[in-house]
This record gives structure tokens, C-alpha cells and sequence, in this order.
């Protein structure tokens, strides 16, 4: 019997991915766009990224939008519904963190992080869904954290905000199961993008550590979380709801 792959193809859906301009975002894009399927992509930047979005083909599409202007959200999906079509799958990736030890945390600094990382999250996850569950079809896929397994020192905000987001996929699965809505969370370890760049600060002792901490010893590339967004947007995975699944070298195993 020859492989029959179709199961994983994303052929004929659309794909709606915040903060898709660069890191990890750009390529959950471009595995999506290989799976056969259609992305707008967001970002809050112009100018630089339509030539990278460019690379990707016809079926990449970019719109301006900061997902912390969340009166705003509604008006997104409405917009990319009527220019693209109907959004079967939304990956919710836009993420902002900040290493500081919690006493020198602001109250700015940590509602700036949980309103991009987890209020925006809702309001766009909420504007999707009402329109995936009248057409009983959907996936969304948030983009979660080891920092919402672990106590990881100086990121109380981004900890929390992650936390937040795990607490909500199980609560949105159980809520949406019934209307053919599919609600999972994807929680990387260490991927090699700008983020982690700056988290590492470009100091060897705590890369070290961090590979201590990761049995494969090396860190993830964007793809490996694009591949994983793929098989959850797939039919393949289509009895997978409420869960979060680590992306991270073995992170997660707790050694
Ligand atoms: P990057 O900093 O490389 O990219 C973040 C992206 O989010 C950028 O494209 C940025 O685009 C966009 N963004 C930030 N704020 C907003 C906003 N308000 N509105 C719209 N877009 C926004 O980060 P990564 O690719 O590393 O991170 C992507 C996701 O993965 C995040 O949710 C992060 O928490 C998570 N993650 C990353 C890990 C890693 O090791 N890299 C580990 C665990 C989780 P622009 O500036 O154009 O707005």
C-alpha cells in the first residue's frame, strides 16, 4: 500500500496567525503554506516584512495589526472573512517577555505582558470562534510556554500569562467540543529565534543551563513548532482537543 499523507494537508483552509512576521510565527507560516494551505499572517511592523511574506507564495497574505488593540480584533476577523474566506484554523503566536526578577517587575510591566499574551489572546480566540462554531469547523492553536510547566526564574508575568493561556484552552475545548471547534495549545521549549536570543542575553553559562535542562542538548528550530501546528490544524489529529503539547527536545521530561 502506498503512504497516503492527505490527512496532514491543510489544502483548501485558511489559516489566520498572529505575530507570523518573524521567529517562530513566520514559520508555522511557511510549513502551513507547504502543507497546501492559505495564511494571512499579522505583525505590527510594515514595510520590512512584505518581502519575506513574498517568499512564502500567492497563498501568504499580510495585514497590520497589534493584537493588544483588542476593540480592534472583531473588525480583523471580519476583514480577512470577506477579502480571503472563512478562517478554519487561528494560531494565536504573538508573544512579548521580559527576564527581570519579580520585585523589579512594574504593574505596567506585567499588564503589558498578560494583555498581549493572554486578554488579546481571548478577545481574537472569541472572534474566530463564533464564526468557526455557526460553520461547525475550526482548530485553534495557542502557542504556550515550558514557562507555564516550570518555575523559571524572572519571567513572573510571562509565567503567568502562559499559564493563563493553558488554563483557557481546556476550558475553551470543553466549550466549543460540541460545535466541531478543536482547542490546543503547543508549548515550545528552546527554539532559536530573537526571543530566546535576548532571554539567553548572549551569556554562555545560561545557554549551558539551558541545555542541561534539554536531553537532545540543542535548541528547536522554528519549523519543529510549524511542523507540530500543522498536525493539530490536520484532519490527522481531529479527535485532539484540550490538550498541550510540548515541542522541546525533552524539556518537559523533568530529569
Ligand atoms: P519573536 O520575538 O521572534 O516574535 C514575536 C512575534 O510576535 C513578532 O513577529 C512580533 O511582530 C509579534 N508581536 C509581538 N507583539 C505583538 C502585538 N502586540 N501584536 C501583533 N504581533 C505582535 O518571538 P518567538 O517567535 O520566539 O515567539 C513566538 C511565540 O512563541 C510567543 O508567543 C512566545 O511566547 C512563544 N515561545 C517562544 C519560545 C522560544 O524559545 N523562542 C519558547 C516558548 C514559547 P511585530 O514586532 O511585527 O509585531
Amino acid at each position: 500500500m502506498s503512504p497516503n499523507y492527505s490527512v496532514f494537508s491543510l489544502e483548501g483552509k485558511l489559516a489566520l496567525i498572529t505575530g507570523g512576521g518573524s521567529g517562530i510565527g513566520f514559520d508555522i507560516a511557511r510549513c502551513m503554506v507547504q502543507a497546501g494551505g492559505s495564511v494571512v499572517i499579522t505583525g505590527r511592523r510594515e514595510q520590512p516584512l512584505q518581502e519575506a511574506i513574498a517568499t512564502l507564495g500567492e497563498r501568504a497574505h499580510y495585514m497590520v495589526n497589534d493584537v493588544t488593540e483588542r476593540a480592534l480584533l472583531n473588525g480583523l476577523v471580519e476583514r480577512i472573512e470577506t477579502t480571503y474566506g472563512p478562517i478554519d484554523i487561528l494560531v494565536n503566536n504573538a508573544g512579548i517577555n521580559m527576564k527581570k526578577p519579580a520585585l523589579e517587575v512594574t504593574d505596567e510591566d506585567f499588564d503589558r505582558i498578560v494583555h498581549t499574551n493572554l486578554n488579546s489572546v481571548f478577545s481574537l480566540t472569541r472572534a474566530c470562534a463564533q464564526r468557526m462554531m455557526a460553520r461547525q469547523r475550526g482548530s485553534i492553536i495557542m502557542i504556550s510556554s515550558m514557562a507555564a510547566y516550570y518555575g523559571i526564574d524572572r519571567v513572573a508575568a510571562y509565567a503567568a500569562s502562559k499559564s493563563g493561556v493553558e488554563g483557557m484552552v481546556k476550558v475553551l475545548a470543553s466549550e466549543f467540543s460540541g460545535n466541531g471547534v478543536r482547542v490546543n495549545a503547543i508549548a515550545p521549549g528552546f527554539i532559536e529565534t530573537a526571543m530566546s536570543k535576548t532571554a539567553m542575553g548572549g551569556d554562555p553559562d545560561r545557554f549551558a543551563r539551558a541545555m542541561r535542562r534539554t536531553p537532545m542538548g540543542k535548541f528547536g528550530q522554528p519549523e519543529d513548532i510549524g511542523w507540530a501546528a500543522v498536525f493539530l490544524a490536520s484532519e490527522a489529529a481531529k479527535y485532539i482537543t484540550g490538550a498541550s503539547l510540548p515541542v522541546d527536545g525533552g524539556n518537559s521530561i523533568g530529569f
